[in-house]
C-alpha cells in the first residue's frame, strides 16, 4: 500500500494536472464509463463535526476509491484546517487497499479545476472581466484556475464580509490582474464570468443583476439548504452540472427544481460538452450556469495522479498490508 502524505501534495499536483484529471473524468462520466455512488454525510454528534464518504469507480481509468472526511469547526483554534479529508484507493481487481492520499489540498485543486473546465467549455471566447463572489479559503484556488481560461483583463469581487476581500486582491495580483471591489450590482454589470464560492444559505446574486452572455460557475452550494444565486437565474440560464443527481439534491439547482422553475432532465452534465455529445453554449447571448457540487470521481482522479507522480519521484511511502 502506498501512502502519499498531505505535505507532499503541493509539489506533486499542479493546477494543470488537476484540470486534466477532472476534465477527463467528467468526459468518462458522460460516456457511461465512470460512476459516482450515493454520498453519505452525517453529523456525528461529537465536536460539531460533519463526516461522510464520497465514492466511485472509473472503469476507463480503473480507479476505485472513496474520499472520507468532513468538517470540524473547532479545528482552526487548534491550528488545523476545518475541512479534513483523505482518499483511499483500492485495486479494482481484488478490492485490496492500494493507496491512502492526503486530500485537503487536492479538494481545493479539484474544485477549482471543475470551475475552470466549465469556463473553458462554456464561457464566451471574448470574456474579459472575471467576477468573484466569495473570498474564503477556496476563492484563491478558484481565481487562479479560472483566470487561466480566458484573456481576462480585470477581476471584480464582492464578499459579504468585506474584510476578507484582501485575499482576492492578493490572488489577482499574483496572476497579474488588477482587482476592484464592487457592489453585487456592479459585479453583475461588469463580469463576463462569475464564480460563486460562499457557504451561504440564502441567495446573494439575483437574476436581474446578471447580463445576457454571462457564464457562472456556482461552486459553493454542496449541501441541502445552501444557496448562492436566485432560483430565477437558473430559469434564465442553460444549466450544466457535474452530476445531475447531486445537482438537484445538494446543488444550486435543488431550489429551482423544487420551485418548478427548471426540470431536472434539462440540466446537462458538463462531461457531455467535454465529450462532444452536447454543444454547450448555443449563442453569445445565452447565460450558462455550471452547478458544481463536487463528485467523488474528481477526488479519485486527482488522488490517483498524485500516487503515480509520488511513485515516479520516490516520495511515496510503501507499507506492507
Ligand atoms: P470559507 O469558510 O473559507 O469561506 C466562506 C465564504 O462564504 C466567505 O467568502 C464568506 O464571507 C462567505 N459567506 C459566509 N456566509 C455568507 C452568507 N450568509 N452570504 C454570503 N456569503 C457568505 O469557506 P470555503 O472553504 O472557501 O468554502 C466555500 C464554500 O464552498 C463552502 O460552502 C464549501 O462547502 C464549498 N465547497 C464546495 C466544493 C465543491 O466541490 N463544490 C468543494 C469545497 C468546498
Amino acid at each position: 500500500m502506498i501512502i502519499v502524505p498531505e505535505r507532499e501534495i503541493a509539489a506533486l499536483i499542479s493546477e494543470e494536472a488537476a484540470y486534466e484529471a477532472v476534465e477527463a473524468v467528467f468526459a468518462a462520466m458522460a460516456r457511461g464509463q465512470a460512476v459516482n455512488f450515493p454520498v453519505v454525510r452525517e453529523a456525528i454528534g461529537h465536536a460539531e463535526a460533519l463526516y461522510g464518504f464520497k465514492s466511485g469507480f472509473d472503469r476507463a481509468g480503473l480507479v476505485l476509491g472513496v474520499k472520507a472526511g468532513g468538517y470540524w469547526p473547532g479545528n482552526m483554534a487548534r491550528g488545523l484546517t476545518n475541512h479534513q479529508s483523505s482518499v483511499f484507493l483500492f485495486d479494482p481487481d481484488t478490492g485490496m487497499v492500494s493507496a491512502m492520499v492526503g486530500a485537503n489540498l487536492l479538494t481545493a485543486l479539484r474544485t477549482a479545476a471543475a470551475a475552470a473546465v466549465s469556463v473553458r467549455h462554456l464561457a464566451r471566447k471574448d470574456a474579459r472581466v472575471l467576477g468573484m463572489l466569495g473570498a474564503g479559503h477556496q476563492s484563491a484556488y478558484q481565481l487562479r484556475a479560472v483566470a487561466k481560461q480566458r484573456q481576462f483583463e480585470k477581476v471584480v469581487g464582492w464578499n459579504m464580509h468585506p474584510e476578507m476581500l484582501g485575499r482576492l486582491a492578493e490572488t489577482a495580483a499574483e496572476v497579474g490582474l488588477p482587482f476592484e471591489a464592487v457592489s453585487l450590482e456592479g459585479l453583475g454589470a461588469q463580469a463576463d464570468v462569475i464564480v460563486t464560492i460562499t457557504s451561504s444559505f440564502a441567495p446573494s446574486l439575483m437574476a436581474d443583476m446578471v447580463r445576457p452572455g454571462t457564464h457562472l460557475a456556482c461552486m459553493g452550494t454542496d449541501t441541502k439548504g445552501k444557496q448562492e444565486v436566485e432560483a430565477a437565474l437558473l430559469a434564465r440560464a442553460r444549466v450544466f452540472c457535474d452530476e445531475r443527481a447531486q445537482s438537484i439534491t445538494i446543488g444550486e439547482a435543488q431550489h429551482a427544481v423544487a420551485a418548478g422553475l427548471i426540470r431536472a432532465e434539462d440540466i446537462v452534465e458538463l462531461g457531455a460538452v467535454v465529450a462532444g455529445i452536447d454543444p454547450g453554449r448555443r449563442s453569445d447571448d445565452e447565460i450558462t450556469l455550471f452547478d458544481g457540487t463536487g463528485v467523488a470521481l474528481q477526488d479519485l482522479a486527482v488522488a490517483a495522479k498524485a500516487v503515480t507522480v509520488a511513485q515516479a519521484r520516490g516520495v511515496a511511502v510503501e507499507v506492507a498490508v
